[in-house]
């Protein structure tokens, strides 16, 4: 008997970048064929999830029909390029969304394959690629593993450049035009439980290329991964290991043996920061983009929340842009002064709050989409999340600390889709209902936290951490997060904390 398999489908989307009509395509697509639900993924691009096996083709078609591809959201090559969410603020961003666009299609496989398998050899979702049988990046076995790229403004941390495997910064002229870009090679999320030899990491400061030569270099890193990355053991495939077994120094060899040059000494840089773009902010040509949270990414229509419907509104009335950012939130851009009343109106009558209607706690927690949506999900995450990051916020209360920027992050497991590794608090999957606790990180994406507690079950995750943060709220320093006070105080002396 034919079982009835239900897909997930991810679309391509360099910088979360979507115009109006390709929003309203995949809303519409959602209600069709999927769940009637939007997922925005900490990548931002977009999830389908419940959709049937017998569509699967069809939902496809849709989606490349929208002028949208799902080619290079998934596999082993270069998953969707990410950069800074926010539309042009000073006129640097847009450069870096452009760059992100033209990486992006450089760096999809050649492979006629998709086309001919989904779209009937049709290719229609843009006339850039170049479609050949031949792969002359990624060779004739693809890249060991996925492989991330993200760009990143100075300051602006908000793609978690540290994270990715290679990670761009762009460094802008006086006039601010993209001069060259700091590279950083060598993070990732994943891990597995009790396996010492699987480990987050952050990325390596390599060193700056000016922008006519930062192609050839991401290339010939990814080249360098295609050719050495570990093809034996999947658990060990991703580049970071590659760069942890070797050495920086070994790396940096190989990579000046391939381009024939050195790059130049890695350029200092502002410290990063995490900006959600929540809220009105203007844009360099007059306009203005508005950042609404979306809880856990997801865009539904529940009871008296009804973001889906909302969302379309707005999009179709407004025909605003729509930016999916790298912590599944939605900027909508290029709004008129003139309505940005009738917006707000719109989102109020259907319940949905603003930046400053809503609490710290949801606005910086991610969880990952894990049970039922997810293969690999050993428990749940977005669906116990919002219980459990509300019981937390009152503990916040209790002590004070509402106001805190506290990253909070769960997955159903130790891949680590919401990066939970660099969050102030991570509840990381670990067995039937039980989490793994990292602390110590920094929302802005530059320090790794560290194991806690193993084995907790998901109903005393938050009576875990309350002791910590009564302590952390009666011994910080003044303006000091949750993450550094844990990495400046031995917090971890449990009689201390009970004290
Ligand atoms: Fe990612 Fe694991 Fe969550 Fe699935 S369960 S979304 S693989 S972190």
């Amino acid at each position: 008997r034919d079982r009835h398999y239900i897909f997930m489908i991810r679309g391509r989307l360099p910088g979360g970048k979507m115009t109006p009509h390709q929003y309203l395509a995949i809303d519409e697509i959602a209600d069709e064929y999927a769940d009637q639900t939007l997922r925005v993924t900490t990548r931002q691009a977009f999830q389908l999830h419940g959709v049937i096996k017998e569509k699967l083709k069809t939902t496809l078609q849709e989606i490349n029909r929208s002028l949208i591809t799902t080619l290079g959201a998934c596999g082993d090559i270069v998953r969707n390029v990410m950069a800074t969410p926010a539309p042009d603020i000073d006129g640097r961003q847009a450069k870096v969304q452009d760059f992100a666009d033209r990486l992006s299609d450089i760096l999809l496989p050649a492979t006629k394959a998709y086309h001919e398998v989904w779209l009937n050899g049709d290719k229609v979702f843009s006339g850039k690629e170049q479609v050949t049988n031949r792969e002359p990046l990624y060779g004739p076995s693809y890249l060991p593993r996925k492989f991330k790229v993200g760009i990143a403004l100075p300051k602006d941390n908000s793609i978690d450049v540290y994270t990715q495997d290679i990670g761009l910064v762009a460094l802008f002229d006086d006039d601010n035009e993209i001069e060259g870009f700091n590279v950083i090679v060598g993070g990732g999320m994943g891990m597995h439980h009790r396996k010492e030899h699987t480990f987050p990491r952050l990325g390596d400061d390599l060193g700056y290329i000016s922008r006519e030569k930062v192609v050839e270099v991401v290339k010939a890193i990814i080249e360098i991964q295609r050719d050495y990355g570990n093809r034996k053991n999947r658990k060990q495939a991703r580049m970071k290991y590659l760069i942890h077994e070797w050495g920086l120094d070994k790396f940096r060899k190989e990579l000046v043996a391939r381009l024939g040059y050195e790059l130049e000494a890695f350029r200092a840089l502002p410290d990063f920061e995490l900006d959600l773009y929540l809220g009105w902010h203007r844009q360099s040509n007059g306009k203005w983009f508005l950042g609404l949270s979306v809880e856990n990414g997801r865009i539904k229509d529940e009871g008296e929340l009804q973001l889906k419907t909302a969302l379309r509104t707005v999009v179709e009335r407004y025909e605003t842009g729509v930016r999916l950012t790298p912590n599944h939130n939605v900027i909508l851009t290029d709004i008129a002064a003139n309505d940005k009343a009738g917006i707000e109106k719109a989102f109020n009558r259907h319940g949905v709050l603003l930046d400053d209607e809503l609490s710290n706690a949801i606005k910086y927690s991610m969880a990952c989409p894990a049970l039922p949506t997810c293969g690999l999900a050993i428990t749940e995450s977005e669906r116990v999340f919002p219980d459990i990051i509300r019981d937390l916020d009152e503990v916040l209360h209790e002590f004070g600390l509402e106001d805190e920027k506290l990253s909070v992050r769960m997955t159903g497991c130790p891949n680590g889709c919401s990066r939970p590794y660099v969050a102030d608090l991570g509840f990381v999957g670990r067995s039937l209902d039980k989490y793994t606790i990292f602390i110590g990180g920094d929302p802005s994406g530059t320090r790794l936290n560290r194991k806690y507690k193993d084995l907790v079950a998901r109903e005393n995750l938050v009576d875990e951490v309350t002791p910590l943060l009564s302590y952390f709220s009666k011994n910080r320093e003044e303006g000091e997060s949750f993450g550094d006070f844990w990495n400046r105080v031995d917090v971890e002396d449990t009689e201390l904390i009970s004290a």
